[in-house]
This record gives C-alpha cells, sequence and structure tokens, in this order.
C-alpha cells in the first residue's frame, strides 16, 4: 500500500531525538528556543513562538488579541476545521466566504463584501500550500472607508488601526510569495506541525509574527510565552538558575508550550527542509506532466509569476463528475493500493457548522471544488516508481468509472 503522508523518520531524527532525552532537558529549553530562532531566520519574519499545536497557537494567540463575544472573523469556507474553531472557541463569529474560480483561495470581492464594523480579523488559508494574495488583502484592509469602518476592541487592535491579517500557514512553510517566505506575508502567521504536515513535530506548531513597526516583538514574545505556560512569568529552565525559584502568574494563562523533543525533531527537519521542497515539485512536476493529456484533469495552480507553492498537497480535480462518482473513483484507487484522501470537506457541511445554521448552498465555488477534489501522495519518501503507481491507478479508477 502506498500510504499517503508519512512523516520522514530516520536516523538522523532519531539521534537527534535521542540527544535530547539524553541531556536531561526534555520539555521547552534550549533546543525549542533554537527552533523559534531557526524559524524566524528561515521565514524572515520578526519573531516566532513555538506552540504545542497551530490550534492552540492561534486559539491564544485570538485571546491575547483581544477578539471577543460580538467580534466577527472572516476565513474561507473551505478548509480545515481547526481554523474555524478556534475562533468559536473565542467566542467570536466566524464569517464564511467563497473562493475564487481558478484557485483554492478567498476571493478578494467576496472578502470586501463581508466586512462589517464587526470585523476584527481576516484569516485567509494557504490551501495546499500556495499563499493566498495577501498584497490584494492588505490593500483592502487599509483602504480609508474600510479603516474608517474598524472600531477597535483592545489595546493591540487600537495600535493596528485596522483589520488584523492573519495567514493560516499551516500547509504553507516554505513558500514564496512576491520574493518574500511564508511567515512574513500576513500580520502574523501559524504553522503546524503536525505528523502529515510538510515540517512535522509530531504535534506542533509556530506563531510567526510580523506585524507594523509601532509594535515591539521582543515584548510580544515575552507575552506570549507568558501566556503559554500558565500565565507564569518564568519558564521551567529560568527557575533552574541558582535560587531563581520565585516566579509570579500574572494572568490565569494557558499550557501549550512545545517540547525540546518536539523541537529536535523540528531542528533537523529544518535543517534539510530545502532537500524536502526539492523532492516535493518533483512529484508535482511529475504529476502535472502525468495528467497533463486527460482532459477529465483540472490540474492544480502551484507556481505563477509571484507565488511558489510549499508543495503541500497535489489537489486533482475531475471535471464534471458528481460527488458520488468521485467517492467511486477514490474506492477504485484504493483497490490498488494507493491512499489518496480530500481536502477539504467545506465547513458548511460538517455537522458542527451546519447545526450553527451555516448553508453549502451559499457557497458554490467551495463545494464545486471539494465534490470533484482528490489529494494524491506527496512526501520525501515516495519514489519515482511509486510516483507512476499513482498516475496509473489514478486514470485507471476514472476510466473505470466514467469510462
Ligand atoms: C492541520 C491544519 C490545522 C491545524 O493544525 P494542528 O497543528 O493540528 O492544530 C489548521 N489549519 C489547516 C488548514 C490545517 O491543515
Amino acid at each position: 500500500m502506498i500510504p499517503f503522508s508519512p512523516p520522514r523518520i530516520d536516523d538522523r531524527v532519531i539521534a537527534e531525538v535521542t540527544a535530547a532525552l539524553k541531556s536531561g532537558w526534555i520539555t521547552t529549553g534550549p533546543r525549542t528556543k533554537k527552533f523559534e530562532k531557526n524559524i524566524t531566520e528561515y521565514t524572515g519574519c520578526k519573531t516566532t513562538v513555538a506552540v504545542n499545536s497551530w490550534t492552540m497557537g492561534v486559539q491564544v494567540l485570538l485571546s491575547y488579541w483581544g477578539i471577543k463575544p460580538g467580534d466577527e472573523v472572516i476565513l474561507p469556507a473551505y478548509t480545515y476545521c481547526a481554523s474555524a474553531n478556534v475562533i468559536v472557541h473565542a467566542g467570536a463569529t466566524p464569517v464564511m466566504v467563497d473562493l475564487n474560480e481558478d484557485d483554492f483561495n478567498l476571493n478578494i470581492e467576496k472578502v470586501r463584501a463581508a466586512i462589517t464594523p464587526k470585523t476584527k480579523a481576516i484569516m485567509a488559508v494557504d490551501i495546499g500550500g500556495l499563499p493566498a494574495d495577501y498584497n490584494e488583502l492588505m490593500n483592502l484592509i487599509n483602504e480609508p472607508e474600510i479603516k474608517a469602518m474598524f472600531n477597535a476592541g483592545s489595546d493591540f487592535q487600537e495600535k493596528l488601526g485596522r483589520i488584523l491579517l492573519l495567514s493560516d500557514s499551516a500547509h504553507s512553510f516554505g513558500a514564496m510569495y512576491h520574493g518574500k517566505r511564508s511567515g512574513s506575508l500576513a500580520d502574523i502567521s501559524s504553522f503546524s506541525f503536525h505528523a502529515v504536515k510538510n515540517l512535522t513535530t509530531a504535534e506542533g506548531g509556530a506563531l510567526c509574527f510580523n506585524l507594523p513597526q509601532q509594535f515591539n516583538h521582543d515584548e510580544i514574545y515575552s507575552e506570549m510565552c507568558t501566556k503559554i505556560l500558565h500565565g507564569q512569568n518564568k519558564d521551567a529552565l529560568a527557575k533552574t538558575k541558582k535560587g531563581n525559584w520565585r516566579y509570579d502568574v500574572i494572568e490565569p494563562g494557558y499550557k501549550c508550550n512545545m517540547t525540546d523533543l518536539q523541537a529536535a525533531i523540528g531542528l533537523v527537519e529544518l535543517e534539510r527542509y530545502q532537500e524536502n521542497l526539492d523532492r516535493r515539485k518533483v512529484i508535482f512536476d511529475a504529476y502535472a506532466a502525468g495528467f497533463k493529456n486527460e482532459s477529465w484533469a483540472i490540474q492544480p495552480l502551484y507556481e505563477s509569476d509571484v507565488k511558489r507553492s510549499s508543495y503541500h498537497l497535489y489537489l486533482l480535480r475531475i471535471a464534471d463528475i458528481t460527488e458520488a462518482q468521485r467517492d467511486a473513483i477514490i474506492q477504485e484507487i484504493f483497490e490498488q493500493d494507493v491512499s489518496v484522501n480530500v481536502h477539504f470537506q467545506p465547513l458548511p457541511i460538517l455537522t458542527a457548522y451546519k447545526n450553527r445554521g451555516y448553508k453549502m448552498s451559499d457557497y458554490p465555488e467551495a463545494y464545486s471544488k471539494y465534490a470533484n477534489e482528490i489529494s494524491l501522495p506527496v512526501y520525501y519518501d515516495l519514489s519515482d516508481d511509486n510516483v507512476k503507481r499513482v498516475i496509473a491507478a489514478v486514470k485507471h479508477a476514472v476510466k473505470h468509472v466514467i469510462g
């Protein structure tokens, strides 16, 4: 069976995790701090806070930014549930918008139409690893009429003076946009290092801050580190300094710090990340070439004049089929011992969001992209022969189901 997206665990990773274990320091410590610094350097952002998942990082962030009941956060209807769940947990309302016709990104004019005086943030999602249209989004939220509509509900919001631009960069580590790397494209970006993501720490995530110059990023770093560790003003490592036992709790914080065992994996992964991206691109190019002459294949956009994907998900679509036919094709692909997936079920079809009154019929682009989508395996260790097997399995399955 060709798996969908196994993590790359080899002797180097095992050696580094072993070294962390043997060091005697297994929770947040020197490896996590180094990992944060390396991410800041790699992405070109101003400061990075490592956390135990994308989800907890963004949840703490929304609270830090003062997002609360009555507020609205705009996001695409087509994303993983985590993007919306954290907004619900903040007590705010997820305002979903539909996608562009030609790619998987949220549509700027639909974002514009969704902005109200309650809008506090826009969360763009880099689906599959292709960055959203950040310049257009930034221009939109800086338009005088849009800025005039903004109501600040916290000191940070007042200081920014406009809607916050967030990036759900869970898929886009290493992606480029106008010569800049993901992590430095929005005010604040959030990565996921979950086991299936391009760069993994088993579970984990990072918040990359890239706010305008009126913000003090050293202060933000230190406040966020307090927030993710019970509100304690000293972390465990600082407390080990001689006689330095006393600490205070400034506020009831959360508990979602990254451990040095996770950072050990991340340090190795980051050091050899370009290799990973290069291999992924070879696989993407092979899929693109393999399906080029098939009239039913709608290929995903992964490179343009201004964007380069992180090659996270190959979002193949099959023209003119129903959801049931797509499911039958997937079944047939699995019969040939190839694992595929669907990214994503749009939020309005999930019970949690259907029950909150969202209707799939309000997001026709999201539905049509979901209904005929099949994500193909992409990972460093996927061999050329197995790429060929995937292509053959998909072609056979499509022929079998639609003739
Ligand atoms: C994986 C993922 C997340 C959540 O990441 P966790 O680290 O599992 O919390 C959020 N958004 C998108 C688009 C994802 O794919």
